[in-house]
């Protein structure tokens, strides 16, 4: 069965990977993109009048956690591209932190047939780094290369061995294609026992702290190890000044480096969690002000380079829990996008096409995934997102993720999804998940 025809008549197309900017007409056929203009001839397709819209490629997360196979009652694969889709998703990485872990072909391939059988949108998933995520021996990282894996991580948990990261960095120069070691830049004993960023706040709350030097000194020494070895290294979700200039001077260095952050760091600081809210619960924790204007600076200048949602869905009775003993983590697929036009772009702070590009565009290319991030020119597969950039919503449930462990939870944001294209294909049809 072949794709249907559409034309996108009139929406302000935003394509960083040509650096296009402007009101073009674009027409989908067959599951690719058939032709960009003015004033195109529908010729049989069905319109979409989006006048006034965005027009862009569709999203790439670097980060999420689909939880299957495992923990199938915080978020499936099925629920959680869903989800991606409803925020803009076309290809979503699958972190590696599953039951069982993904440090082996065979569950490569099982999680990549869930995902061609029950999926929204296309899933890469994330190799391990270690056997079982123990951080003591390399996982087959021949074999998951050649399964398809670019991007091999332990997130969850800090690769706490710079010999082992030595040594998987050293590793993944040895393919023919480009191989990325992504760590969860935290170190482990530094953190111990912490609920939050330790300052101020955590004194005042009473809550255990995590110091801003623990992901110092881990993206320090991830560097030093990525500049000896020449792997290539990727940080997940940076939150702290002290490590955005670290990778700023690296990257001027020439060091293979690339960065991360959360629409949550972008947003929240250490100052919200005056309410105990679990949901605001998030490792590595949420930082100052200050930390938080470095982020900033850092996604606008490219020293960091994409915006990941790190979507960590948990059960509700899991969050609804004492603060101490709510494991980390907020959902994000679906309020991504929304979160970086409100809290960034319509303050001027970054362009629409910085934002689409750290939002699509730059992960693609970090995480291989050809077929998305652009160009949206003829005969690109058709994998593109519009937008509603005036659209007012309140975050609240119902959400097409399975979990509501929202940070945004409650708070208004400005634009919205209107529809979702994967090769061609509606899985967001005015605003409602078709797939
Ligand atoms: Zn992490």
């Amino acid at each position: 069965m072949s794709a249907p025809a559409w034309l996108l008549r009139g929406a302000r197309v935003v394509d960083p990977a040509q650096g296009r900017d402007e009101p073009l007409d674009v027409l989908v056929r067959g599951g690719v993109v058939a032709e960009v203009g003015v004033g195109l001839d529908a010729a049989g397709a069905t319109v979409l009048d989006v006048a006034g819209a965005l027009l862009a490629p569709g999203l790439v997360d670097l980060h999420a956690h689909l939880r299957e196979p495992g923990e199938e009652h915080k978020e499936t694969i099925a629920t959680g591209t869903r989800a991606a889709a409803a925020g803009g998703y076309t290809a979503v990485a699958a972190m590696a932190n599953t039951s069982p872990v993904s440090d082996r072909a065979a569950v490569v391939r099982a999680v990549r047939e869930l995902a061609e059988a029950t999926g929204a949108c296309d899933v890469f998933p994330v190799g391990a780094i270690t056997k079982g995520q123990q951080g003591e021996t390399l996982a087959e990282i021949g074999e998951l290369v050649e399964a398809g894996v670019r991007l091999l991580s332990d997130d969850g948990r800090c690769v706490a061995s710079a010999r082992v990261l030595r040594n998987a960095l050293t590793y993944a120069r040895a393919f023919a294609e480009p191989v990325v070691i992504a760590d969860h830049a935290e170190d482990p004993d530094l953190v111990e026992g912490g609920q939050m960023h330790e300052g101020v706040h955590s004194v005042a709350l009473g809550l255990a702290g995590r110091p801003a030097e623990a992901e110092e000194v881990i993206v320090a020494r991830d560097l030093a190890i990525a500049r000896m070895t020449g792997g290539r290294l990727h940080l997940c979700h940076l939150s702290s000044a002290r490590a955005v200039e670290l990778v700023r001077r690296a990257k001027q260095e020439g060091i293979r480096v690339s960065a991360e952050v959360t629409p949550h760091h972008l947003t929240f600081t250490d100052e919200d969690l005056r309410d105990y809210d679990t949901n605001l619960k998030v490792n590595p924790p949420l930082r100052t002000a200050e930390d938080r204007e470095a982020l900033r600076d850092a996604l606008v200048d490219g020293t960091i380079d994409a915006v990941a949602t790190d979507h960590a869905p948990h059960a509700v009775e899991e969050k609804e829990v004492e603060f101490d003993r709510a494991p980390p983590g907020t959902i994000g697929l679906e309020t991504a996008l929304a979160v970086v036009l409100t809290e960034l772009v319509a303050p001027g702070r970054i362009d629409l096409l910085r934002a689409i590009d750290a939002l699509s565009t730059t992960p693609a290319r970090i995480l291989g995934a050809s077929e998305h991030g652009g160009p949206i020119a003829p005969g690109r597969p058709a994998n593109l997102v519009v937008v509603d950039p005036e659209a007012s919503w309140v975050v609240e449930p119902p959400f097409v993720s399975k979990a509501r462990n929202a940070a945004f939870l409650g708070r208004r944001l400005r634009g919205r999804v209107v529809h979702t294209l994967l090769r061609g294909r509606p899985t967001v049809l005015d605003g409602k998940v078709v797939a």
